[in-house]
């Protein structure tokens, strides 16, 4: 396997082709057939992110994959955000359609017709709703899998508020739901708010959450979009308010992608393959039987045990491969937890454990493993995310001047804000501008023109 450190690049599409996550040889550029395994961790990081909306009312829908031509140009500088990545489809059979029709490029203009239809008053709001289906841009620059495709598996929530400080209350709300989602996911990562002429189109503020790679690049993983009335007020969504007057109203979204996938792959594997977060592991733990007297046996009766207590577990029984190659191949796609089980075990009534980031073997007695088992688990997502954050810290520098924007990495630095200042920044390092820091309070002159300033972060991006 390559180089993590020396090669970053070609470890990251060797290990996806050898994990067997994605096949890139489907013949259309840009779009990646999703392997079984692949798919599965997808599916598990799904969960984990309707889980955490779910439970703040956010309802799941699913809405057409087409637009028509004008529901797309009642918003201009949305439309204008999005013209050169947009797929039309002109005909239908042998026939020219008589409206083109785009595939989605994102969902504000398939929802907000049917958002106006649906607001009438007050009590219609908050309107909270989601979905998580793929959506289409064509996507000029170099395609990468899971960074930087054309057929993109998109979470998208859309919300509606009667007030502005409703949809800011609704911004920071995004902000827990993400923080739950990176722990489970164990991702570290900045809030930075774009700056202007780099924020959603049609929103009044965009903020992302931004993580870093080893090869130094920052990664975008999600966004959240305060649109204010700008939406509202084009597609005509206006409720009637107890004074008997109407109001348009206030509106958010949030929006993700598979560049979560992306970032676990990342951030957390290593020389041997992936290493995957327990709640994301399609197999958690896995048995592997030396072969002996019983041991079959035993082995199947601790993958019950686990399996009683929802643990994705599974016995690798295949015959034609030692157990070596076996352990090699499990630790290549991740599985956070081994147990190894042979003739002693069975013999002493143990199991020995192995975990995927820890160094060292653990042996526990086959009674205690309903209470070792998950524990162990937990154990190993703290010690990822440590791991991670460590990782993320090395790569953070704070620059004082110009020249030292050339580390490999985030850079932080105090700015003005002016598009000025970024141009000459990215001219003489390459490294942009992604925004001010939203958890920072600091202030001080601009690294560039020298006026007022405060602190923003700069990278070179994914
Ligand atoms: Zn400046």
């Amino acid at each position: 396997m390559e180089n993590k450190k020396e090669n970053f690049s070609e470890w990251y599409n060797e290990i996806i082709t050898l994990a067997e996550l994605s096949d890139k040889r489907y013949p259309v550029k840009g779009m990646n057939v999703w392997l079984p395994y692949g798919w599965k961790i997808m599916s598990l990081i799904d969960s984990i992110v309707r889980r955490a909306v779910d439970k703040r009312n956010f309802q799941e829908v699913n809405f057409p994959i087409l637009i028509g031509r004008s529901m797309l140009e009642v918003e201009f500088e949305h439309i204008r955000g999005f013209e050169n990545e947009i797929y039309w489809v002109t005909k239908g059979g042998k026939e020219k359609l008589e409206e083109e029709l785009a595939l989605r490029p994102t969902s504000e203009s398939a929802m907000y017709p049917m958002f106006s239809l649906w607001i009438r008053s007050h009590a219609d709001l908050p309107l909270k709703i989601y979905q998580i289906v793929s959506v289409y841009r064509y996507e000029t620059k170099h395609t990468r899998s899971f960074i930087r495709i054309r057929e993109i598996h998109f979470f998208e929530a859309h919300t509606a508020h009667a007030t502005y400080e409703d949809a800011e209350a609704q911004m920071e709300q995004y902000k827990e739901i993400w923080r739950e989602i990176s722990g489970q996911l164990c991702l570290p990562y900045f809030y930075d708010q774009r700056p202007d002429w780099d924020k959603f189109p049609g929103a009044m503020y965009t903020i992302a959450f931004d993580t870093v790679l080893p090869s130094g690049r920052s990664l975008q993983i999600g966004t959240i979009h305060q649109y204010g009335t700008n939406f509202s007020k084009n597609y005509d969504i206006k409720y009637l308010k107890e004074d008997g007057t109407f109001d348009y109203a206030h509106q958010t979204t949030y929006g993700m992608s598979e560049r979560l996938l992306a970032a676990i792959i990342g951030i957390h594997g290593d020389d041997k393959g992936l290493v995957l977060p327990p709640d994301v592991a399609p197999i958690q733990v896995i048995i592997i039987p030396i072969p002996g007297a019983g041991v079959m046996e035993y082995a199947r009766d601790v993958e019950n045990t686990l399996n009683s207590i929802n643990i994705r577990v599974k016995v690798d029984d295949r015959e034609n491969y030692t157990p070596g190659y076996k352990f090699n191949d499990w630790e290549m796609r991740g599985v956070p937890l081994r147990i190894e089980i042979g003739e002693r075990e069975v013999k002493n009534r143990t199991i020995t454990m192995s975990m995927r980031n820890i160094q060292g073997k653990v042996t526990i007695e086959r009674s205690k493993i309903i209470y070792e088992v998950p524990d162990m688990l937990i154990k190993i997502r703290e010690k990822m995310m440590e791991n991670a954050q460590k990782v993320f810290r090395d790569h953070v520098f704070r620059a004082t001047k110009l020249e030292e924007f050339n580390r490999e990495g985030l850079i932080t630095a105090f700015w003005c804000g002016s598009k000025e200042c970024s141009d000459r920044i990215e001219a003489e390092t390459e490294k942009s501008a992604l925004g001010f820091m939203v958890d920072s309070r600091e202030t001080g002159k601009c690294v560039v023109c020298g006026k007022d300033g405060k602190m923003a972060v700069f990278s070179r991006s994914y």
